[in-house]
Formats: C-alpha cells, structure tokens, sequence
C-alpha cells in the first residue's frame, strides 16, 4: 500500500479523500493556489506545497507543478479527485511517465470516454442501450440535415467532447436545425477546442438516473446500484438521491447487471459512472464518467462502501474488498449541493464566512471545507459543501433533510440552502415524482418565500 498520496484537487473532495487517506494509514500532500493558503484542506494535510497563483491554468491545471509537488514531497500516487485534471488522460500519462501511480482508470479508458462519439460506439458493442440519433459525428450540416431526416424532432445537437452541458442545442423543428447545428459548433470549439458535434433524438421528460461501477485490475467488476438526479438545472445537478423513486428492485438488478458486463467487456479499471436517460421504461446512455462523481457519498450510505478507499486499494493493485452478492441496498440517501450562490437567481456569492455551524447527529454527513472566518474565494467553482442525509425510508430522509437543513448555519454569503427547504413544501418533490424538466419549470413559475 501506498505511504503517501498526493491530492490534486481542492474543497470539499480534497477533504474528502484526506479522509479516506488517514483511516487507511497514508500521509497525505495537499496542493493548493495562493488563493487557498487557508483552506480547509491544506490545514489538514500532513504536508503542502504551494503550486502557483489564484487562477486554476496556473495552479490545480498546471501539470508540471503537480508532477514537482510529488516529487519534492516523496508522493507514491495521485488522486485528482473529480473536475480539473480528474479527465485528462494525458495526465494520468505524465504521471505514469513520471513513475507515479494515478488513482483512476487507465489513460487509454480516460480517453475514450472523454470523446462521447467514441464512447457511444464502445458501449453499444459492449451491450448498452444507447440514444437513438446519428451513428458516428455529423460533419457538416448537409449530413446533420440527412440524419435528421430520418428522426422525429425534436433532436439534440451534442458535442463530441461535451462536458458541463456546454455544446448542447436542440432544434424543435427541421428549420431550427441550421441554427442549433452552427451554434453548437461553435459552443464547442469555444469551450472545448473541438467542434465536433453528433445528433440524438431529444427526449422531452426523461430522469437521469447512473449507475456507480467499481472495478479492479483482476477482472471482478461490481455495480453499486444507481443514483437519480433528476434535479438538475442547465443540464447540471442539484440535488442527487439513492435510490431512484422511479426503479423497485428488478430494474435496479437489470441495469445494474448490463452495465456491469459492458464494462468488464470494456476492461475498465477504477471507479466509473454510466449515465442513462430514463423515459418509459427505457434506459437511454448518454456518457460515462471517468471519476468519482460529486454525487457518489448517496451510494456510499446506502451500500456502506468507502469508494475512495476502493478507489485507492484498486490503484495499489489490490483486488476488490467484497463481491457483488456482498452488495446489500440499505435505506435511502439524498445529498444537496451547497453552493455560494443566490438560492433563486443562482448568481455567485463568494466572500467571508461569518458563522458557520454544522449539522449533525442520526443519519447526517456535511463534507465541506467551511469555517468560521473562511473567505470563499471567487476563482473556482461555487460547490461549498455537501449535506447527505440517510434514512431507513425516503421519508425518514426526508424529515431528516428538513431538520439538518435547518440546523445548518452558514453566514456572511448567500446559499443554495434556502431553495432546499422550498423545495421540501413541494408534493411533487415530497412523492419523488420529477424529471429532468421539473426544477427550471417550477424556478420559472413561483415566487421566493422570503
Ligand atoms: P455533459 O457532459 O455536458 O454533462 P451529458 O450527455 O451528460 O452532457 O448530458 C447532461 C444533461 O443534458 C442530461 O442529464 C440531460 O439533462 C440533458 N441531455 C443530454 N442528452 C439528452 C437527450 N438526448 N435528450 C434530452 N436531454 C438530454
């Protein structure tokens, strides 16, 4: 096993897999910006190096720093936890190149993931139900036009190296096309340096529900169920629960069974997440992520699994501490994303923390960096912490949610706490009964409480 691991990351994941790190007997390095001198996870680390200014290219993206970090401080392995570098294969190359082990899948498995045109190709051979659209990219709008032809609209334009919901257009109607068709490409090699794009047929109420893999280097391969998230605005998550109201037992088994032989016929290594679309029945794959996800502590309180430590013993070599007929589903877990941000017009509120207390007691986790005094910088992303509830039931979460929330005391900057307990007044919300549309239609059509 490892001695030390350094953590390429910031936050609340960087605490995060600190923690993993200290239960299992493994010093650990933290790397931070100027900007996150005091940062929570710096405080905790046993050891840290300054890696460069404020901004995220000259410091948590600047790989030589990173790679002179591990170096300097006698690092055996990397983490990079989930954003900034956590999908780059080259990366995870110059690490390997540089004698160091990456705490992920193999470059080869980064990469192909990270070009969807590619992944949807591979996962279709592998047995994966995919969206219908286009088979391969579209290059121009002629191709985009023939495709099109032969689907029912609405279709959506996509980006081949999409990420964030960046990229993404939808045309209504066949004279829609043109323009979602140049806007998307332009979108994408904006955001992405790519511009190419590929169509698939756009589905008007689906829920996002993935599917958590862990695999080792041995060939066992487990899947932890799935996760909902279905709350999401532009395309991103807000709130995430384990399991989905829309799945019983049967479904969750089937799924879960095909993902996971697709991806021991992939030869995947590390944790991964396979993410469906979910309309009548019917899985749809949109992408598959190469990392730990933001959302994976729901899996983790309904399994009573330690992803960062399997993460970290599949890295070190080590087979998978249990099998999947060990996998046992227990209870219901939902997390909220707090982010430093206005709870309605979700404009960033960074600044100085004034008071900060933490919810506790039966059933709740808050993974954060916060503390009283804590300035939140303005350079990364609003994410300030986690709140997971557990329950035996998904009412007994709910309950729990509503009182942890009001525990929570975080002063000095504006959060996406309150939107939370509105949205637990909310029948919809309270019977589980949402889709990917439910949050931006119910943000458009009511009025702040206070
Ligand atoms: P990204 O990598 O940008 O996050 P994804 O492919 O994961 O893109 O999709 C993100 C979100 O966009 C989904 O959760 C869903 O809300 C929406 N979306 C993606 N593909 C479709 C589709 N074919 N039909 C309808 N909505 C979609």
């Amino acid at each position: 096993m490892f001695e030390k691991i350094l953590i390429a990351n910031r936050g609340e994941i960087a605490l995060r897999i600190h923690r993993a790190c200290k239960e299992m007997g493994i010093a650990t390095v933290a790397v931070h910006s100027e900007a996150d001198a005091n940062a929570m996870h710096v405080r905790l680390a046993d050891e840290s190096v300054c890696i460069g200014p404020a901004q995220a290219a000259q410091s948590y993206l600047k790989i030589p720093n990173i790679i002179a970090a591990a170096e300097i401080t006698g690092a055996q392995a990397i983490h990079p936890g989930y954003g900034f570098l956590s999908e780059n294969a080259k990366f995870a190359e110059i690490v390997e190149a540089h004698d160091l082990v990456f705490i992920g899948p193999t470059p080869d498995h980064i990469r192909l993931m990270g070009d969807k045109i590619a992944a949807k190709k591979a996962v279709a051979e592998a047995g994966i139900p995919t969206v219908p659209g286009s088979d391969g990219g579209v290059e121009t709008f002629e191709d985009a036009k023939k495709v099109a032809s032969t689907m029912d609209f609405p279709v959506l334009i996509k980006a081949a190296s999409g990420g964030g919901g960046r990229g993404m257009k939808v045309a209504q109607t066949p004279d829609q096309l043109k323009e979602a068709f140049d806007t998307a490409r332009a979108e994408a090699m904006a955001a992405f340096g790519d511009d190419a794009v590929y169509i698939e047929k756009y589905l008007g109420k689906p829920r996002h529900i993935e599917i958590q893999i862990i695999a080792d280097e041995h060939g066992n391969v487990a899947h932890l169920g799935e996760r909902d998230c279905s709350l999401q605005r532009r395309h991103q998550k807000v709130l995430e629960e384990a399991p989905s109201p829309a799945l019983n037992k049967e479904q969750r088994m089937e799924i879960g069974e095909i993902t996971r032989q697709a991806v021991a016929k992939l030869g995947y290594r590390g944790a991964g997440t396979v993410e469906y679309l979910y309309e009548d029945g019917k899985f749809y794959f949109i992408e598959m992520n190469t990392r730990l996800q933001v959302e994976h502590p729901v899996t983790e309180a309904i399994t009573n699994i330690d992803l960062v430590r399997e993460q970290i013993r599949i890295a070190a070599g080590m087979p998978l501490s249990f099998k999947q007929e060990d996998v046992q589903f227990n209870g219901w877990s939902i997390e909220c994303r707090i982010n430093a941000e206005d709870p309605r017009t979700f404009a960033p509120s960074p600044g100085e923390v004034t008071d900060f207390h933490a919810p506790g007691g039966l059933g709740v986790r808050l993974d954060s960096g916060l503390y009283a005094g804590y300035r939140i910088p303005p350079y990364y992303d609003s994410l300030i912490g986690k709140l997971i509830v557990r329950g035996a039931t998904r009412e007994e979460a709910l309950m729990r949610l509503r009182r942890a929330l009001g525990e929570m005391v975080i002063n000095g900057v504006k959060t996406t706490g309150p939107l939370f307990e509105e949205l637990l007044h909310e029948p919809d919300f309270i019977s589980g009964d949402y889709n990917i549309r439910w949050l931006e239609n119910w943000l458009s059509e009511t009025e702040p409480k206070s």
